[in-house]
């Protein structure tokens, strides 16, 4: 149900509600009558428009329903005070690396912010073949700071227990990743979509592949019960603008406290899913540099990743976990500096599993990614699905079988190599 007070902006609706806020009134400059207003929403949940005067500001407003499916799917509006309370948090820990929050309004659900331009949503330059030299270091150094700072390596359990409740009610955010990521590509359900025909067999497969669904179903305990850091819980390429020398991540409102590895996991996904869209339509599968450049971001994801995360933890141990007291010795020190790996090690493999997760349900569930969309005829789509598929099974099912990420871009290839296809 709405609150009291809520209503959905139209163009003028906004431009009255923006003209009575000093904060906005200042940026845009002009007389409210001059400004430029065009909603641009491209989400699947919400209005987001585009206000230009003499400035610009971005202004997101939840809908009280699932966008993408209608007034049928009820979706509570206190998601954009958990999008606005990630956003506060990643900017302390990430400076620049957000769209900055001008004002939030709890009643209308709706946050004013920066607007980024000329910026463009990530996905799309990776499906023009666009190279963005830093994106992937950038991403990875958002993560190790905001999954860092806001976990108990950094932070005492009472700051912990605190973050964990301001977070705890974003639940219905939560169940939709907790059903369309690791159960309904597993099951026959409504909402569901694959390539047909040439799917439904590997669909078909899937549903009665019991390995598989265990493991997805390990990995759905895994993001409802490790309560490690304050994620950002839907890291793809269509959360993150970019311009070819700034990086931002947007989009923050399935934030919750959670594992670490959902969002290294999450980002993997969808660099892999944009290798083998391409690699799917290339004709004879022959070397294709662009496709090498996107296995070698992956590989920046993880490697930048991981060294910042735990230059963070041998810089900064300021939290109750690994507790510095406990490590004064020589002997301790290098104990604890073996197990800081051990530690990256496990969540390595916990990405690579969300990562699998991730990629079915972009093929097999209900909301699926323009890079495999955008392929117009179905028997190439599906031919660069069908490598997705295979491939993301392994990285479910085989996670332990993976030393490095190095492995995981071999792998990568071969899967894509034209003797498999
Ligand atoms: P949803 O939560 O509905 O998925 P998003 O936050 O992803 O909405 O925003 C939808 C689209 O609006 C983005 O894909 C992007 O094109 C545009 N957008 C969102 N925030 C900004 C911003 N701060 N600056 C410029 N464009 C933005
Ligand atoms: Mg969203």
């Amino acid at each position: 149900m709405p609150s009291a007070g809520y209503a959905p902006l139209d163009i003028n609706g906004i431009r009255s509600y923006l003209n009575a806020l000093p904060v906005a009134r200042d940026r845009l400059g002009q007389e409210a009558s001059a400004w430029r207003i065009r909603e641009v929403g491209d989400g699947n949940l919400n209005l987001v428009f585009i206000v230009e005067g003499k400035g610009a500001v971005v202004v997101k407003q939840a809908l009280p329903y699932v966008r993408l499916v209608g007034e049928s799917w009820p979706l509570p509006l206190k998601r954009s005070f958990f999008e606005s309370n990630a956003l506060f948090i990643q900017e302390r820990y990430a400076p620049g690396l957000t769209p900055q929050i001008y004002h939030f309004d709890d009643r209308m659900a709706l946050i004013v912010m920066e607007y980024l331009s000329p910026h463009i949503i990530l996905r799309k330059g990776l499906m023009q073949r666009k190279i963005y030299p830093k994106a992937a270091t950038t991403i990875a150094q958002f993560m190790a700071l905001t999954l860092y700072n806001t976990s108990m390596l950094a932070s005492s359990a009472e700051a912990h227990k605190a973050r964990i409740e301001l977070f705890a009610s974003n639940t219905a955010l939560c169940k939709i990743t907790e059903d369309l990521v690791f159960t309904d590509p597993y099951r026959e359900a409504a909402l569901n979509r694959w390539t047909s025909p040439q799917l439904d067999g590997i669909k078909a497969e899937f549903e009665r592949d019991n390995p598989l669904k265990l493991a997805a179903q390990e990995k759905k305990w895994q993001f409802v019960t490790e309560a490690q850091a304050l994620i950002h819980g839907d890291l793809h390429t269509g959360s993150v603008m970019v311009t070819d020398s700034d990086t931002r991540v947007i989009d923050p409102e399935f934030a919750f406290v959670g594992p670490i590895a959902f969002d290294v996991g999450a980002i993997i996904a969808n660099y892999l899913l944009s290798f083998f869209s391409h690699r799917g339509q290339s004709q004879d599968g022959g070397p294709d540099s662009y496709c090498d450049w996107l296995l070698g971001q992956t590989e920046m994801l993880w490697t930048v990743f991981e060294a910042q995360f735990l230059k963070l933890w041998e810089q900064q141990p300021s939290g109750e976990v690994f507790a510095q007291g406990l490590f004064e010795t020589p002997e301790s020190t290098a104990a604890l500096a073996a197990h800081r790996h051990v530690f990256m090690q496990k969540l390595f493999r916990d990405a690579l599993g969300f990562a699998g997760c991730k990629m079915i349900r972009r093929i097999l569930g209900l909301a699926h990614v323009q890079d495999m969309e955008s392929i117009k005829d179905p028997d190439v789509r599906a031919r660069a699905e069908t490598m997705a598929l295979i491939f993301a099974r392994q990285l479910l099912l085989q996670a332990h079988g993976f030393s490095g990420i190095a492995d995981v871009t071999a792998a990568a290839q071969e899967h894509a190599s034209p003797a498999k296809v």
